[in-house]
């Protein structure tokens, strides 16, 4: 499945050559800005010429939401009663420019030159525009703005102009609307009030208080009126109750440049801080002192260290290291970073999902950065341990016991209305574990898991006992009925392998990690055992019951079932059903889905990767074999574990295609769905798939492994890893793999058979493929 490149192919830039209205809405997610904070789509300045179908203006603070009654449309007992959304906040980015009366508008006159850049290098949004208007007067304008990613309150805009033909007066009208609402869910309910509002000739503040959930939010503006712009501009003000307007009026020398910079300070009141008018205020003007190249230099220097950590370098596939470095930079874009936060499955480029934390984040986020930057990692799962009152709440909820994660939240309460596709997912639990575990392997942050870790391992280990029974019928066996996999094609079922399989590790690392603390750390171990009233018989209990957990296999088929009735199902194969009614969950009605064997998403192969040293290669095939024809990939989660598996067992041409619909998906637009919000779990999966797959890396039980190969066409590609404190890198060129110690202490590994031992700093060792 090919698609076409809709922007050119370039290392460290996405370009939109011309300006057109179709690709409007896709272009806002793709050059959407965010600091893991904050986000703003990739709207144009000016008022947007085009239909409202084309456009979805944005901007949000990760984490603040309104709430509202889920309404169902039949009523059962002990469902999530309110939802969660995130909002449409107050548009700081409008500004619109006059030359005398005529407002720019690129539908009318001519667009001599057009630019907009997306520099993935430096972090900034740049664009150009050469415009003529009906009197035939050109105009140069030459815009930047970047969301700060080292002042996360911080987002800017430089306005840079200049009168090409001619000489008079040009305005510059630059506003802050508090008059939004959301698009999708919400859509047109008034969710904000603005309660304060303050203006001055170049700045001003808007206060927004969100109706249901009492969040207040602030944004202060400052214009910075720059060198020879101030001796020929005037300023004007204008407001109302909900929308501040300052006009810039310069009587324009031909052939002048004239700059404005506008600062916005964003805070909102469930944040530290003294109040977030007065927080907002300091950050604004912390940073109007520094002035904009300032805070360009800095995104520099950010972006200059991420990418040292980050890029994977790959020669020989342009349209792969473009892909690769959009999908990285957005992933950072996306992650919160401050404990109270996560990473919505559409970060914060677009309202679709409601800004919703799922299991994506550590499924397919989180390993990205435990083996990159683990201090970010370390936050995630800090918002899981923040958020244990209401896991315990939902575990309530469910007549469980210990805490069940939400399988979609904001504020840690559960927020989904459909209990089919969210509930029913007890595997988040065990998800949260195993990232827990990847991280704390990688890291040995011995001091997180003896403070907040080991309370998640027990916490989600006391919902497996409590869920799972003895089973007569299946020789007394430890089953799990009921429950849903990774694919929410079949949600349920009894005894999901993928559940079964993560639930014992999930008590495994449990009782592991309990008797580690226990004799490490006595203390904090009975602090803890006093505060949750854990006992040595209920490690006992997790021991004993971990081993009799029904292990799912098939004697005839050889293989290992997705669950219980799975290869008893209707059978079909994907390539029989019409092109036209993929994806199934918009055409189907999900009885119809769920009575074939037909698949959304990796479910046993994303058990082969993350258990994958519980398997044999033989299985790992034969598992590959069925389930693949099987599977619609209707997921954004699905290619890129397909991938990872196909790599490791020798199916070289499958891994690569996967590959390329996951690296590719939103800058190609594969899914023509892009424009609701990049995907954030896909992102990560790209990672995933280059370094697990082409690079063959795997983590078991705190020992690192690679199987490298190289892909097809490819010259060569290179990453780099964190690994118990030492950094490494990894350069796979045609049949030679060299491991490099960059930084810290000895390390040591496998390549394929052979131990590794990397000793000192910048000393190279190769090895042959
Ligand atoms: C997938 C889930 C995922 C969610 C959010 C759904 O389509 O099936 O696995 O968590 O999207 O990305």
């Amino acid at each position: 499945m090919d698609k076409e490149a809709i922007y050119p192919y370039q290392a460290w830039k996405i370009t939109e050559e011309e300006f057109l209205l179709e690709n409007n809405h896709h272009n806002e997610a793709i050059f959407a800005l965010g600091n893991g904070y904050m986000g703003l789509r990739g709207t144009v300045e000016e008022d947007y010429p085009g239909s409202e179908k084309t456009t979805t203006p944005g901007f949000y603070i990760n984490g603040v939401y309104a709430s509202e009654e889920i309404i169902y449309g039949e009523e059962a007992p002990n469902l999530p009663q309110n939802g969660q959304t995130m909002i449409n906040l107050a548009d700081w980015s409008e500004m619109n420019l006059y030359i005398n009366e005529e407002k720019l508008n690129l539908l009318k006159g001519k667009i001599l030159d057009y630019k907009r850049e997306l520099d993935l290098k430096q972090g900034l949004l740049k664009r150009h525009i050469l415009w003529e208007d009906r009197q035939g007067r050109k105009i140069e304008i030459n815009i930047t703005r970047l969301i700060s990613l080292s002042r996360e309150h911080i987002g800017a805009i430089r306005y840079q102009f200049k009168a090409v033909n001619f000489s008079g007066k040009i305005s510059l009208n630059s506003a802050i609307n508090g008059d939004v609402s959301n698009h999708h869910h919400l859509r047109n309910k008034k969710a904000l009030e603005v309660i304060e509002s303050e203006v001055d000739t170049k700045s001003g503040y808007l206060l927004h208080n969100v109706k249901s959930t009492k969040f207040k939010i602030a944004y202060v503006v400052e214009h910075l009126i720059v060198g020879q712009t101030k001796e020929k501009c005037e300023s004007k003000k204008r407001s109302s109750e909900n929308r501040i307007d300052w006009i810039f009026e310069i009587s324009a020398s031909q052939g002048e440049k004239y700059t404005i910079d506008k600062i916005v300070g964003v805070n909102h009141s469930q944040e530290k801080g003294e109040n977030p008018l007065s927080d907002a205020r300091a950050s604004a003007a912390r940073a109007s002192i520094s002035g904009f190249e300032n805070l360009i230099e800095e995104q520099a220097e950010f972006m200059t260290g991420y990418w040292q950590d980050v890029d994977v370098k790959i020669e020989g596939d342009d349209a792969l290291q473009q892909a690769f470095r959009f999908n990285a930079f957005h992933i950072l874009q996306a992650a919160g970073k401050d404990g109270q936060t996560s990473v919505a499955a559409k970060g914060i480029s677009g309202e679709y999902y409601e800004g919703h934390y799922f299991w994506d984040t550590e499924s397919y986020v989180l390993p990205f950065y435990a083996f990159q930057r683990p201090e970010v990692a370390r936050n995630l799962l800090l918002f899981r341990y923040n958020t244990l009152a209401q896991a315990r709440e939902n575990a309530k909820r469910m007549k469980l016991d210990g805490v069940l994660f939400p399988w979609r939240t904001i504020n840690g309460e559960e927020a989904s209305g459909f209990f089919m596709g969210s509930t029913v997912q007890y595997h988040i639990n065990a998800d949260i574990a195993y990232a827990l575990n990847l991280y704390y392997q990688v890291s040995r942050d011995q001091e997180f898991m003896e403070n907040y870790g080991l309370e998640i391992l027990i916490e989600t280990a006391r919902m497996w006992l409590s869920l799972g029974s003895y089973i007569p019928m299946k020789d007394n066996k430890f089953c799990f009925n009921t429950v849903c996999g990774p694919d929410e094609y079949k949600p349920g079922v009894d005894n999901n392998a993928y559940t079964n399989y993560m639930a014992k590790f999930n008590l495994d690392i449990t009782v592991k990690m309990a008797e580690i603390i226990k004799k490490e750390a006595p203390e904090k171990y009975n602090r803890l055992s006093e505060r949750i009233d854990l006992t040595d018989n209920e490690i006992a209990n997790m021991k004993e019951i971990k081993e009799d957990i029904y292990l799912p296999y098939n004697e005839k088929l050889e293989i290992t079932p997705q669950d219980d009735s799975f290869l008893y199902k209707n059978p079909i194969e994907v390539d029989n059903i019409p092109e036209e009614e993929l994806p199934l969950v918009k055409n189907w009605h999900p009885l119809i889905i769920w009575r074939y064997q037909v698949i959304k998403q990796a479910d046993v192969m994303l058990l082969m990767l993350q258990l994958g040293n519980q398997f044999s290669q033989d299985l790992k095939i034969r598992n590959y074999d069925y389930y693949e024809p099987k599977t619609t990939h209707d997921s954004s989660l699905s290619p890129a574990i397909y991938s990872i598996i196909a790599s490791e067992i020798g199916y070289k041409n499958q891994a690569y295609n996967y590959f390329m619909q996951t690296a590719r998906l939103d800058l190609d637009d594969y899914n023509e769905n892009a424009y609701q919000g990049v995907h954030t779990a896909c992102m990560g999966g790209t990672w995933l798939s280059l370094v697990q797959g082409f690079g063959g890396m795997r983590m078991f039980n705190g020992n690192l492994y690679f199987h490298p190969h190289l892909p097809d066409g490819w010259d060569s590609y290179q990453f780099r890893l964190r690994f118990k404190g030492s950094q490494i890198e990894v350069t796979i060129k045609e049949n030679i793999v060299k491991y490099m110690l960059i930084s810290g202490d000895k390390v040591e590994f496998k390549h394929y058979d052979q131990v590794i031992v990397l000793e000192e700093s910048h000393l190279a060792e190769e090895v042959q493929i």
